[in-house]
């Protein structure tokens, strides 16, 4: 394994922090975290069951520590990367 670890807030799996979606919350809201962005963030699997579990365990607030909306445009957004990294999975 080479690179940091992160943890799915999903799954809590521990994998490459490469493998793993990065978020951050703007606005009370859960983004996609751009490169570099700085602040507090969390990490998916690339995988909307993850997503779902997240939310299910409103896993989102604890990690963000405040609120963290998951809304259709944040699931859309999710939903396309995922899509994207199929090819590498
Ligand atoms: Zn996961």
């Amino acid at each position: 394994m080479d690179g940091p670890e992160r943890s799915c807030i999903g799954c809590r799996r521990k994998r490459a922090q490469r493998e793993l979606i990065r978020l951050r919350v703007e606005d009370g809201r859960v983004r996609l975290a751009t490169p570099g962005a700085s602040g507090r963030g969390a990490y998916l699997c690339p995988d909307p069951a993850c997503l779902e579990a997240a939310g299910r365990r409103r896993a989102f607030g604890r990690a963000f520590r405040g609120p963290a909306a998951v809304d259709e445009e944040f699931v859309a957004a999710f939903a396309a990367v995922c899509d994207g990294r199929k090819a590498v999975r």
